[in-house]
């Protein structure tokens, strides 16, 4: 039987999540963190994170929170992990991120795709195992979101096009390279420092798919410490044209952008469609 102890219990709000009502719980002298969103609007959101962040901290490649659990209830989901303090990165915390994350990149598979179709903040992301990453870019990444962006009449016939005519070049613009073992949603929200200074993942929308995916949302809202660059691209096997390669790849979160907050990210998609085809 447990010995009856009791410790002060306190449910702290946190704020800066944008799909999750957030809390920090704490127990006596241990806290934890705890998202809650209603159980069927997004559904399995929490089970589908919990295996990504399970997935990329069994590759020990980078620290991810520990998992507690996933609750549901009649209405809700209910994700309870490890509490991570967090403190402001010097620049070796960026320098370890860049060699932590190209650790994670050089984790391979056969397939790109994975095991289930999971979410990419609120929006769904389908997962097909496919056996070329142009292929898997355009099925499961951008034709879902031009398909959302067309009827919400945000994109149109024109962009479609234009669009398809970039399609025909991503065979010459990512040569084959192996699928690749990425976070999936690597904007500078998603990436904490622990009181060491070393880099925490949260949020993943984990998949096997191509480097320039994570490092082209380091740099969709306006990019991370130069240090962070300067080792990963002489760490990693990047390719010649890695800036195009993670512009394009930018294409996916921009659609979703337009899909989800409107004409504001137009022009972005429309500047890289025009500046490749
Ligand atoms: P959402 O999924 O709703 O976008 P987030 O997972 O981004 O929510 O978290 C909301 C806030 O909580 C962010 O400010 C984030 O930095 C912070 N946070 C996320 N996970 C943890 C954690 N394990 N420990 C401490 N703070 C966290």
């Amino acid at each position: 039987m447990y010995t009856k102890h009791y410790y002060p219990f306190q449910v702290i709000p946190v704020r800066g999540g944008s799909i999750n009502d957030a809390y920090g719980i704490q127990y006596g002298k241990d806290r934890f963190f705890c998202k809650i969103n209603d159980r069927d609007t997004l559904p399995d959101l929490f089970r589908k994170e919990a295996k990504g962040l399970e997935y990329i901290s069994m590759t020990k490649k980078i620290r991810v929170p520990a998992i507690i659990d996933v609750l549901y209830t009649e209405t809700h989901q209910i994700f309870l992990m490890e509490w991570i303090d967090t403190t402001t990165p010097t620049g070796l915390s960026w320098e370890k991120l860049a060699l932590q994350l190209a650790g994670l990149h050089n984790c391979t598979f056969p397939n790109f795709g994975w095991f289930e179709d999971n979410y990419m903040g609120n929006m769904e992301q389908r997962n097909q195992q496919m056996s070329t990453w142009s292929n898997f870019f355009i099925e499961c990444r951008l034709v879902p979101q031009m398909k959302i962006g067309y009827d919400q009449d945000l994109l149109e016939k024109k962009d479609l096009l234009g669009l398809q005519r970039l399609f025909n070049r991503l065979p010459d613009i990512y040569p084959h390279t192996q699928p690749q073992l990425v976070h999936g949603d690597l904007w500078h929200g998603n990436i904490l420092f622990d009181l060491k200074g070393d880099p925490v993942l949260i949020d993943p929308a984990i998949h096997y798919g191509h480097a320039a995916a994570d490092l082209g949302l380091t740099q969709l809202f306006g990019g991370v410490d130069s240090r962070f660059y300067d080792v990963y691209t002489s760490e990693a096997d990047v390719a010649p044209n890695y800036r195009e390669q993670w512009e394009i790849a930018n294409l996916y979160p921009l659609l979703m952008h337009l899909n989800l907050f409107g004409k504001s990210y137009y022009s972005g998609i429309a500047d890289t469609i025009h500046s490749f085809v």
